[in-house]
């Protein structure tokens, strides 16, 4: 029985409420996923039948811990629950229940898939032959995907985003049709598809519909400010009969819009569900008030007036200082002055729990670096998807192909692996395949024996229904010689590889399901680097939604960084960019390390150039925070020239060589070996106007 008497009135009073749609609205930190955990276990307690409930959320990762602190309080498993993300659960329905057009199972791209896609449909119809000013196929492919996640026309994005590209418009309506066409001729789907298809279907499909009705009782959904407007629709169509409905959400974290996330779905529940009750939580439990000053400070200066102010009664220790604002020489130093704070850490805190925060992936690989060279493990969140290493593609082509044989990537990438086979040929090959005539497919292989006996192999597996692993096992066996040649350097790393994923099979009985989970990973959520020393989180701030750590570290805040170079264009992005910042700030449970470099490596140009600070940390008053800046010799001096505790961090010279001879290579004064470091953000000289944009759009409600 979960012991409700951990929770405020307003956690109380969400957590028992009836059937009626219940809306939580709240900000960070105030205990919005703890009532979801609460009401979970709070209906499985009072009888509520764990199948008839349904948890969506963004990450699998969430679902699943979700899942797990409720069956704990519960003290018993919740088997039956569907929990997992709106796409999983999309493509699990769909599986069972196919889109009318669709011929075998349906396969799903990745981005690298979809790009190829384009590429291939521009090359058939000679689209931007020539024209250095086409976008590339990725960018055709963003914006694509972009218009049908908010559900306008491409001309209507080029007109808001990219207008340079508006000379193209019609060619890329072109594209846009051919791409759709592609997919529905080889039965693959794209992640955006999972979600429409899955409405058309509940909408073409009354019996389908009727039937999700009588089992979903209860429908909750977290992180709802990042829902778009299908996913909103798709939540509307599964509630339609009596089925209670739950969103939980905080406006202030909508950090999703660039994929089309539309906060006001979050602010109209209300209307959309008549009789909606709505609680509010007041109360911040995970963070000290220090670091909650830091958070309201950065939204204080939004144009949209959210009703926010974080406040919380943990106490913070004495003397100790929470929120330190940290300005290394360059980016480089800064991963040193990182990674050594980090083992600070680590030796004086038993388990300490420390993550860093990032904008882009690339952004932690100095510091990857530095962590490798002190020993300490570390577990990244985000970046290059392992699904996405092109070893594991190419065996995982194999296997797409036994499930759908018209999935013309996969047999592309299959083939492209037997010496001797380029597109065109592949292509050829695929048409003597979808024709079924054996015979002269037989004689076009006779030029390459590898890519019959792979063939033989698909056939020889098609007839003996074997166990996911056995296949892939199979596969991995014909692929091995392949792979040695193909990665004469490093084929050993990836045979380990390929070992792990044989692992991840052998768990699976069916091979659909198993290609389904390993396809729907997000992307988000891959990790990398992990092992058993594992300590520190590195992680994007997208992949740190919703989770928490005691001490939050978050690198690289300075113009063109954090926010991002395309933020600092438009309004609303840059404000996205706000947000995501409020997201990375409300992750630290005790202290906050603001990194705020002087100077950033421009990246394959080997020299340093001044960063501008990010005017997000020039919007926070100073009093709110300590700031430390790197001195000669890597020591950290607290502002005012007066020693901080950190100063005992050991000197290191290669930093000052390489601050010199930057500074020298790219002509600059360094002033007799002296910066200044009295009048910290004015030490750097502004390279391009704060954009602080004067934004045009209206205030939204807030209840
Ligand atoms: P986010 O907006 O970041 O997703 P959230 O609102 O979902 O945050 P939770 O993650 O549920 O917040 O809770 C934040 C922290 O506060 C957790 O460590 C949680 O256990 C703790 N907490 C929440 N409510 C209470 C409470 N009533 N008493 C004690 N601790 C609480
Ligand atoms: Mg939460």
């Amino acid at each position: 029985m979960p012991d409700l008497s951990l929770l405020n009135s307003a956690q109380y009073q969400a957590v028992t409420a009836g059937n009626n749609p219940l809306l939580v609205i709240a900000g960070a930190g105030s205990g919005k996923t703890r009532t979801i955990v609460y009401r979970l276990a709070y209906l499985a307690e009072r009888g509520v039948d764990p199948y008839s409930i349904l948890l969506l959320t963004f990450t699998k990762k969430a679902a699943q811990e979700m899942l797990h602190r409720a069956a704990s309080l519960l003290g018993s498993d919740l088997m039956g629950v569907q929990g997992g993300t709106f796409h999983a659960f999309s493509y699990a329905l769909l599986r069972q229940f196919p889109p009318s057009w669709a011929k075998s199972n349906l396969s799903i791209l990745d981005g690298a898939d979809c790009t190829a896609i384009i590429g291939h449909c521009k090359d058939e119809k000679k689209i931007g032959k020539g024209d250095r000013s086409f976008p590339k196929n990725a960018t055709v492919h963003g914006l694509i995907s972009k218009a049908r996640n908010k559900e306008l026309p491409l001309e209507e994005i080029l007109r808001r985003e990219s207008q340079h590209l508006l000379p193209h418009a019609e060619a890329l309506c072109e594209l846009e049709t051919l791409y759709h066409a592609y997919r529905r001729e080889h039965n693959v789907l794209d992640y955006d598809d999972l979600l429409f298809e899955l409405e058309a279907g509940l909408k073409e499909n009354p019996a389908l519909l009727k039937r999700m009705h009588e089992r979903f009782r209860h429908v909750m959904v977290d992180e709802y400010q990042d829902t778009n407007m299908v996913q909103a629709r798709l939540v509307r169509l599964l509630t339609g009969g009596d089925t209670a409905v739950m969103a939980v959400g905080d406006d202030a974290q909508s950090i999703y819009a660039f994929r089309g996330a539309n906060v006001q779905n979050i602010l109209e529940f209300p209307k959309l569900f008549p009789c909606c009750e709505i609680v509010r939580l007041e109360e911040n439990y995970r963070s000290v008030q220090p670091i909650l000053d830091i958070a309201n400070a950065v939204l204080e200066n939004a144009p949209v007036g959210y009703q926010k102010h974080l406040f919380s009664k943990r106490g913070c220790e004495e003397n100790t200082v929470s929120v330190q604002v940290v300005r290394p020489f360059s980016d480089i130093t800064q991963a040193r002055i990182a990674a050594r704070m980090i083992d600070g850490l680590l030796h004086t805190e038993q388990g300490a729990d420390i993550a860093v925060l990032f904008r882009a992936g690339y952004q932690s690989y100095h510091l990857e670096i530095e962590l490798n060279k002190l020993g300490i493990g570390f577990k990244k969140y985000g970046g290059v998807k392992y699904t996405e290493a092109s070893h594991i593609k190419d065996v995982l082509s194999y296997l797409r192909l036994l499930l759908n044989p018209m999935d013309l990537p996969a047999f592309e990438r299959m083939a492209g692996l037997c010496k001797g086979i380029g597109a065109k040929t592949a292509r050829k090959l695929f048409g003597l395949a979808m024709q079924e005539d054996k015979e002269a497919l037989r004689k076009a292989c006779k030029k390459y024996p590898d890519f019959w006996a792979d063939l033989q192999l698909l056939m020889e597996m098609r007839k003996n229904s074997v166990s996911p692993e056995k296949m892939l096992r199979a596969v991995i066996d014909q692929y091995q010689p392949r792979m040695e040649l193909l990665y004469p350097d490093d084929w050993p790393r990836r045979q380990q590889g390929l070992e792990e994923l044989a692992g991840i099979a052998s768990s699976y009985a069916d091979l659909a399901v198993f290609m389904a989970d390993l396809s729907l990973e997000n992307p988000d959520e891959a990790e990398d680097g992990d092992d058993s020393r594992q300590k520190v989180v590195l992680s994007t701030v997208h992949s740190a939604k919703g989770l928490e750590w005691k001490h939050v570290f978050i690198l690289d805040l300075v113009e063109d960084r954090f926010p991002s170079r395309h933020a600092m264009v438009s309004a609303e992005d840059y404000e996205e960019e706000r947000r995501l910042l409020y997201v990375a700030c409300t992750r630290a449970k005790d202290s906050l390390r603001l990194f705020v470099p002087q100077n950033i490596l421009q990246r394959g140009q080997g020299f340093e150039e001044r960063a501008v600070p990010s005017p997000f940390i020039k919007e926070i008053p100073p009093r709110l925070y300590e700031e430390v800046i790197e001195q000669y010799g890597g020591v950290l001096v607290k502002q005012g020239l007066q020693k901080s505790p950190l100063q005992t961090m050991k000197p290191d010279i290669n930093i000052f060589d390489s601050f010199k001879n930057a500074m020298a290579e790219s002509g600059e004064e360094t002033a007799g070996g002296q910066r200044e470091t009295d009048s910290v953000f004015c030490a750097a000289k502004p390279k391009s106007a704060n954009p602080a944009v004067k934004l045009g759009y209206c205030r939204h409600k807030v209840f």
